[in-house]
């Protein structure tokens, strides 16, 4: 748990040196709690109040990764509850199983399946990061055949099983991989404790109840195994919501360490309907991976939106690089339009022009990420500013024309736009969805 100001202080020789650059230690320990400096500014820290220091700067909920290079996967390092309070750091890892119990061809056209898997949505990659091997044949060397073919895929891998022996199997083929091993259990702590140290790969304990999943958190740390993930075993979709909710708290609130790991949960079981929905749920109520069965692209995607929303940084709004876009075979002729860089709001536009078939240009005016009338009102979307973006852009250079379409929403800046680039402004409409029968009705032929 953080340190206040006066804990720190606490800690500090209280010599007032000023060797640290400040005029008194408590200065220097209110910059501390701050994190606008580092104890290393102080020479004369003890030993104690370093490791002191130290242990509470460890984050509540450690980061785990699994995975290598291109594939690495990252989950956990969470510091907040609530988005609001800050920002949730490491989006949930969406993972897609791989059954060892598919036939060779049928297994590889899963496998491809699962590598050509790519969503993108208002301008951000939104990957499937993993692929969860499930010992589903409950046999060693069939599961190993299956972590090759997930490997195949390039993504970060889980090995599923609940046999020591099958997953040693496995390991023996992809342990470069650097799997996540799921999972060990109070029966098969030692064993799976054993393969997770010699292969170097983080490991999730699987018990049921908080309470029991602290203990062998507890037992496979002592065992040496520190990058853990969290199974809890629930008996039905309430008692896992509450019950993941509980741990969160008491890693975040409570800075209780045995629980401060990320989770792993499951919703890979009925229609492709039903699992988008529970793996919605599951992202929302602070799973750090979610495992689904299905790869029904309609059904992934609701769930890499909702991950997309919760995991944006509330105090950072998404943004579109501020630019002049050519939407198709955009020429001297076409027509001009301006939005702002608030990333929604800009490929609605962008996707209604396109629906008029009309190429046309849109510049895309710097408004820190806020929608039209937000940044109107706020003034971060003026005369002086669009006139500078068109200019920036050199839009003056790509057509004959000198017609400008703004956005409906603001019709009230277009006198002071037209006297400040002496073009004549067209006032499009309110709403996005009406341009394209605006640009059929003012620029079609
Ligand atoms: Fe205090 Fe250390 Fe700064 Fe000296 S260097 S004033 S002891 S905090």
């Amino acid at each position: 748990m953080a340190l206040s100001g006066l804990d720190i202080f606490k800690l500090l020789p209280k010599t007032n040196c000023k060797k640290c650059g400040m005029p008194t230690c408590l200065a220097f320990a209110m910059a501390l709690a701050q994190k606008k400096v580092a104890l290393d500014k102080c020479p004369d820290a003890s030993p104690q109040a370093r490791e002191a220091l130290a242990a509470a700067a460890a984050p509540p909920m450690r980061l785990v990764t699994f995975g290598t290079g291109e594939a690495e996967a990252k989950t956990g390092g969470e510091t907040v509850l609530f988005r609001h309070e800050e920002k949730f750091h490491s989006p949930t890892v969406l993972a897609v199983t791989l059954p060892d119990d598919l036939a060779g061809a049928d297994l590889k056209a899963r496998a491809q399946a699962l590598k050509s898997l790519s969503f993108e949505r208002i301008g951000q990659a939104m990957p499937i990061e993993a692929v969860a091997v499930l010992n589903a044949s409950g046999d060693s060397s069939k599961f190993a055949a299956a972590a090759e073919a997930a490997k195949a895929t390039g993504k970060a891998m889980i090995l599923i099983s609940e046999k020591p022996d099958a997953m040693k199997a496995a390991l023996e083929k992809v342990k470069d991989a650097r799997p996540l091993l799921c999972a060990a259990t109070d029966a098969t702590a030692e064993a799976m404790a054993k393969l997770a140290k010699e292969a170097k790969c983080p490991l999730v304990a699987r018990a049921e109840g908080a309470e029991a999943l602290a203990a062998l958190a507890e037992k496979l740390k002592s065992a040496g195994c520190e990058d853990l993930v969290l199974w809890l075993d629930a008996p039905n979709g309430w008692a896992e919501m509450t019950g993941l909710a509980q741990i969160r708290k008491l890693a975040l609130k409570k800075n209780f360490r045995p629980l401060g790991h990320p989770v792993i949960a499951f919703a890979a079981e009925g229609e492709p309907e039903a699992q988008a929905a529970r793996a919605a749920a599951l992202v929302a109520k602070y799973a750090g991976i979610v495992v689904v069965a299905t790869i029904e692209p309609w059904a992934l995607l609701p769930i890499l939106t909702a991950r997309q929303n919760i995991y944006t940084d509330p105090q950072k709004p998404v943004q579109v690089e501020p630019k002049l876009y050519a939407v198709g075979e955009a020429g001297p002729d076409s027509p001009v339009l301006f939005t702002t860089n608030f990333s929604l709001t800009y490929y609605t536009v962008e996707s209604d022009v396109e629906a008029s078939r009309i190429p046309s240009w849109i510049l895309c005016v710097d408004t820190e990420g806020t929608s039209v009338l937000t940044a109107y009102s706020g003034d971060k979307l003026n005369e002086k500013i669009v006139a500078k973006a068109m200019k920036s852009a050199d839009v003056e250079s790509k057509v004959k024309h000198r017609k400008l379409i703004i956005p409906g929403y603001v019709a009230v800046m277009s006198g002071k736009l037209e006297e400040e680039t002496g073009w004549e402004i067209l006032v499009g409409p309110r709403e996005s969805s009406i341009i394209p029968r605006y640009l059929q009705e003012v620029w079609g032929s």
